[in-house]
């Protein structure tokens, strides 16, 4: 038998996630962002949830290819446009759409041999400063590449820094709009947090294309803020295990490296076969949600490379071969949100949900 751990994907919480991000936005355009491998869920057991998206948005060329080898022909988009010269070569074949974050890339696009004109999407610095030209250097940034006959559209976009937070996106629209207000072209700016947050009150934020990533993967963008439930998504992910082993511990007895949990009174505990090398944090604390049999439960002591150990008291009639949700959907309608788990190890969602190692099998629900 193999070791009992599994990923699950839900193509269906998918659907219902992509959705909830268009009712968010009904007017606009929406990207699927698939980028780091569909934020960890794998591209192919992601797309078939994924195919009501007008397009996919990502980085890596490998991964454009991917989604163009499961038989995409709606655009894609380079979220991160090109990295060297060559890359344009790949952009003309595949039909990708692509960023221009600086000068250099232009520079690339005048040189560049195509039958096929590109669609460009200029991108502009609003506070990030990571990407992007400056508010300043936009416009001549515009200028040039609308007179290259390699480039037919030019889209606008920018990426807010505190979309999820209490900053939110006030200065950086406005200096969108400042750099934007009189140029042609189809607009882009939103993430998960300004899609759900911004977007449903104002034309201006929405833009023509909208650009969900996590919030389609059942992660709240702004958690503890608001959960899921809040949100309307669905889990997408499920990891689970089972119990290998169980414990009794006598009052003053210890478990794990470094004994850092000391139980008080008697008490059983059970041994899951999942630990940090399956991507599960090991800064998890004590005290972090976990399910038992669909019980909810905490973790005692340290995550170790191969193993957890949980508190059984909730759940006596727990034995080996129980099930475990580390998060996600769990047994009899129950489910632990990954938001929770990620909080209580002091990350976000979309770390775990990136995180899971390849020696974890993944199946699709
Ligand atoms: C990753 C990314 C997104 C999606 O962000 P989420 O917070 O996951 O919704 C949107 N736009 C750009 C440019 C990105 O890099």
């Amino acid at each position: 038998m193999p070791r009992p751990i599994e990923a699950l994907i839900h193509p269906d919480a998918l659907a219902h996630n992509l959705q909830r991000a268009r009712r968010a936005a009904p007017d606009a355009k929406v990207w699927a962002v698939v980028k780091a491998n569909a934020y960890g869920h794998g591209i192919e057991r992601a797309y078939p949830g994924l195919q009501a998206a007008d397009g996919f948005a990502l980085l890596d060329l490998a991964e454009a290819e991917r989604v163009r080898a499961l038989g995409w022909r709606g655009p894609i988009l380079l979220l991160e446009g090109c990295f060297e010269p060559r890359d344009l070569e790949l952009c003309s074949r595949l039909d990708l759409w692509h960023t221009v974050h600086r000068e250099a890339q232009i520079d690339w696009l005048a040189a560049h041999k195509t039958q096929k004109p590109h669609q460009v999407f200029l991108k502009l610095n609003s506070g990030m400063n990571r990407l992007g030209f400056s508010p300043a250097a936009f416009r001549a940034a515009w200028r040039r590449l609308s007179g290259l006959t390699q480039v037919d559209s030019i889209s606008l976009m920018t990426h807010f820094s505190d979309a999820d937070g209490a900053r939110g996106i006030t200065d950086a629209l406005a200096v969108f709009e400042a750099a934007t207000h009189d140029l042609p072209g189809e607009r882009s700016m939103c993430n998960s947090a300004a899609t759900l947050r911004f977007a449903p009150g104002s034309a201006a934020v929405r833009g023509d294309w909208i650009r969900p990533g996590i919030m389609v993967y059942g992660s709240s963008p702004d958690f503890p803020a608001h959960d899921i439930a809040h949100w309307e998504l669905q889990p997408t992910m499920t990891l689970r295990a089972r119990l290998i082993a169980t414990q009794e511990l006598t009052p003053g007895g210890t478990v794990g490296y470094g004994s850092t949990f000391r139980a008080d009174a008697t008490m059983r505990i059970g041994v899951v076969a999942c630990g940090y090398a399956d991507g599960y944090p090991r800064l998890a604390p004590t005290g972090t949600p976990v399910l038992v049999d669909g019980v909810r439960t905490r973790l005692v002591g340290r995550v170790s490379m191969d193993m957890v150990t949980v508190d059984l008291t909730p759940v006596p009639r727990a034995q080996p071969g129980s099930e475990v949700t580390l998060w996600g959907c769990g047994p009899n309608g129950s489910f632990l949100p990954i938001d929770e788990v990620a909080h209580a190890a002091g990350t976000i969602g979309y770390e775990l949900m990136c995180a899971v190692a390849p020696r974890v099998p993944v199946s699709v629900a």
